[in-house]
């Protein structure tokens, strides 16, 4: 069993400077795809059940998803619920066994978002999950989502260090010049200010809208701390892509699973390319031989 916990997978990513990939799933292909992509480069992955999903599919079928297909894998894999708003979903899904649990409380205000967060914390932490919180405001659109650009916020170095001491949380999510989508100009990762965070917060920072970043800036970003890149929409496009492709050329075939493969096979060489950007590539092994892990479950 390959499943490990959030907080031992990032900070093994944390002390050999690489970063965990943390891919977006959505259904049967792009599990498969995520974690044939990682075994194949024999890299830690970090799987992520976002809001859209949830509303579509389900938590709980997701999670017994990526369990069948990921049970069997050499890697270490750690399922992440992503940006949950609810307290009773974050709950849930913790009961549910992943390993990683995200609870978003950047839309309100500071205190309850400490108070929240802390919460969640603790719980995940009495049970072995990893936890993460966000504090500032990043911009773009994540599943319904939309931060305007006047009201995305760079996050503080005081309001980071007093988030990070008053919730405890295990890895923590940062406004730094990133946004959710693709970009309309080339995002400047604001490196100052991620190297003041890092210091003072002294713990693993997740960079979110990771997707269309130019990699020189993701490596550096990884080299001064970030330890998880979540990237969901460069994945959903080359899937699309790959299906629109396949439907050009073959524009009657109504074997849905010939356009669905097209699609996975697109979405595993993205995720193939981000491992080699992070430089997460043929950790699996010194993760497993460092740690001496007990996986979970
Ligand atoms: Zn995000």
């Amino acid at each position: 069993m390959a499943f490990i916990d959030g907080k031992t997978m990032l900070e093994h990513a944390f002390k050999n400077n690489y970063g965990v990939g943390a891919f977006s799933a959505h259904n049967v292909e792009t599990v498969q795809a995520i974690i044939e992509a990682g075994e194949e480069m024999q890299a830690p992955i970090m799987i992520q059940v976002g809001q859209k999903v949830i509303q579509t599919v389900g938590l709980e079928p997701m999670k017994s998803l990526i369990d069948w297909y990921g049970k069997e894998a050499s890697i270490p894999i750690a399922i992440h619920l992503d940006h949950s708003r609810e307290l009773k979903q974050t709950a849930r899904a913790i009961q549910l066994g992943f390993q990683s649990v995200m609870f978003d409380g950047s839309s309100l205000p500071v205190e309850e978002n400490i108070e929240k967060t802390a919460h969640i914390a603790l719980m995940a932490k009495e049970l072995g999950i990893g936890s993460e919180g966000e504090i500032g405001k990043i911009g773009g659109t994540e599943d319904d989502i939309t931060v305007d650009e006047k009201d995305a916020l760079i996050t503080s170095v005081e309001e980071a260090k007093t988030f990070a001491e008053a919730t405890n949380v295990d890895y923590l999510a940062i406004s730094i010049g990133t946004a959710h989508g693709m970009y309309q100009q080339i995002p400047n990762i604001r490196f100052e200010r991620l190297t003041e965070i890092a210091k003072e917060v002294s713990r693993p920072i997740v960079l979110h809208g990771g997707s269309d970043v130019p990699d020189d800036q993701v490596r550096r970003a990884v080299q001064l701390g970030v330890s998880k890149i979540n990237v969901d929409t460069e994945l959903r496009q080359a899937f699309i892509n790959g299906m629109r492709e396949y439907w050009k050329d073959n524009n009657n075939d109504i074997v849905l699973a010939n356009a669905t493969q097209a699609g996975k096979e697109k979405l595993k060489e993205k995720v193939a390319e981000k491992i080699r950007v992070f430089e997460s590539q043929n950790y699996a092994k010194a993760f497993f031989k460092d740690e001496k892990v007990v996986t979970l479950r």
